[in-house]
């Protein structure tokens, strides 16, 4: 059994230490020094205002003026009540640009006004773990008070000014992006933009279905409470978490959105080493691809495959032999199209284990010093389509073996199994064999069936 590792975040909770009666009060409390209590403190009270779900709190400390500010801070915290934020802290990450020697005395002075870096740490009901966002806010400060002016979310065009250049771990979040309509059910919910042609609520019912057929699947092992699904046309797709800005690409059906897990200071990661397990999982759906309701289940039971296990997914690497230190895709999207293949019934199992007979001696997987009938890591995700299918349903058919040789549990083992390891060891019979028989299946009748299913 997997377990999840608890780390200990401190809260921002905005109490100002306790004075040690043996020191006296400091009696010098510059203007910098009150600006810098008063941002803590405006911070702690948004914080709690998001966790309590009370809007005018969290509205309270922006300029009244701006109206258009206001909306944005209320669409903002009503998309993120939806997401059920479990934790959420807004800590300071210091004043960018404000000089002491500019900061108002009297109330009779103008205000300064400059920007602070702020940190959030967020964690929703479909995370396992916290993770960190890097917002601005731009303050106006008087000599008694500070107001947000203007509030910049993380994005590829803010991480441009971000002094930080390795910028955020969640960028152009759709909740800082538009105002989602959404639909819950259960464990799950289910977003749109606001003027989307798909309604979640058309989609909530099948988004429950899946999810109660991946829940069943996973048994008890560990796993978030919920599911969050995004659905996306193609311009959102693209942007949203800044997809397209990463790897352009126009034929995939969907895709999770994993943040990396916050440092329990409540910043980000500076240094991902490849073992790191990623905070939680965001499904995000080309509505665009699905044709009809059995392809948005089928589509959804993929996704919350990948999303059910956030623990085992890892971060991608890059660097020197990074196909090689990555998880085995294979591991990962085999057990994904797995699930997928198993939803849709027999018939779809039967057409994917098809595409691998057809194109067998086109891609030619054991060729050269290969010996096991799986795809590499390089090149698993081609730019030819059909190699690409190939290879998703060529991973597939190892746990289809498997399901028919040591039953749908083992199989579903085998997956937490491979899924944690680096396809460096993984990739050769000597230790795919060792651990098959780890899990209770036997090599030679799981290879036969997988010989049987795609030969
Ligand atoms: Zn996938």
């Amino acid at each position: 059994m997997l377990a999840v590792t608890v780390i200990v975040v401190l809260r921002n909770d905005g109490q100002q230490p306790t004075a040690d009666p043996s020191r006296p009060t400091p009696s010098y409390d510059s203007p910098y020094d009150r600006m810098h209590r008063r941002v803590g403190e405006m911070l702690a009270r948004r914080s709690a205002a998001m966790l309590r779900g009370d809007e005018e709190a969290w509205l309270a400390d922006l300029d009244q003026r701006r109206t258009a500010l206001r909306e944005r801070e209320r669409m903002r915290f009503r998309n993120l009540q939806q997401l059920r934020p479990t934790r959420f802290d807004l800590a300071s990450g210091g004043a960018l640009d404000i000089r002491s020697d500019s900061l108002p005395t009297s109330n009779a002075a103008p205000p300064a006004t400059g920007r602070f870096a702020i940190n959030a740490l967020m964690q929703f009901e479909s995370d396992v773990q916290p993770h960190f966002a890097a917002y601005a806010y731009q303050v106006a400060v008087s000599a008694d008070t500070v107001r947000i002016v203007e509030v910049f979310a993380p994005g590829l065009k803010t991480l441009v000014n971000n002094p930080r250049r390795n910028g955020p771990t969640v960028r152009d979040a759709p909740w800082d992006a538009e105002p989602l309509r959404a639909s819950r059910r259960g464990d799950v919910v289910v977003f749109a933009s606001r003027n989307s042609r798909w309604d979640p609520a058309r989609y909530v019912g099948i988004a429950v279905r899946a999810s109660s057929f991946v829940r069943k699947l996973w048994g008890d092992r560990p796993a978030p409470k919920g599911f969050a699904v995004l659905m996306a046309d193609d311009r959102e797709f693209d942007r949203w978490f800044a997809y397209g800005s990463e790897e352009p690409d126009t034929d995939h059906a969907g895709y999770v959105n994993c943040p990396d897990i916050a440092e329990p200071s409540g910043l980000r990661k500076l240094v991902i080493r490849p073992k790191e397990s990623v905070a939680g999982c965001r499904i995000v759906l080309r509505m665009s691809t699905v044709d009809d309701d059995h392809r948005a289940y089928t589509l959804m039971v993929h996704e919350m495959a990948h999303a059910i296990g956030p623990h085992l997914l890892r971060n991608t690497y890059h660097g020197d032999d990074a196909e090689r230190l990555n998880s085995p895709f294979w591991a990962v999207e085999g057990f994904a199209e797995w699930a997928e293949n198993t939803a849709g019934g027999a018939a779809e199992t039967r057409a994917g284990m098809n595409v691998v007979k057809r194109n067998w001696s086109r891609y030619k997987p054991m060729s050269g010093d290969r010996d096991v009938p799986l795809p590499q890591n390089p090149r698993f995700y081609s730019a030819d389509d059909t190699r690409t299918s190939f290879n998703y349903e060529l991973s597939a058919a190892f746990y289809h073996a498997a399901e028919q040789v040591g039953g749908r549990q083992r199989a579903v083992d085998l997956y937490t199994e491979f899924s944690r390891r680096p396809q460096l060891v993984s990739d050769t019979h000597f230790i795919l064999d060792a651990q098959l028989e780890k899990a209770g299946v036997d090599p030679d009748r799981m290879w036969a069936a997988h010989r049987n299913l795609i030969r």
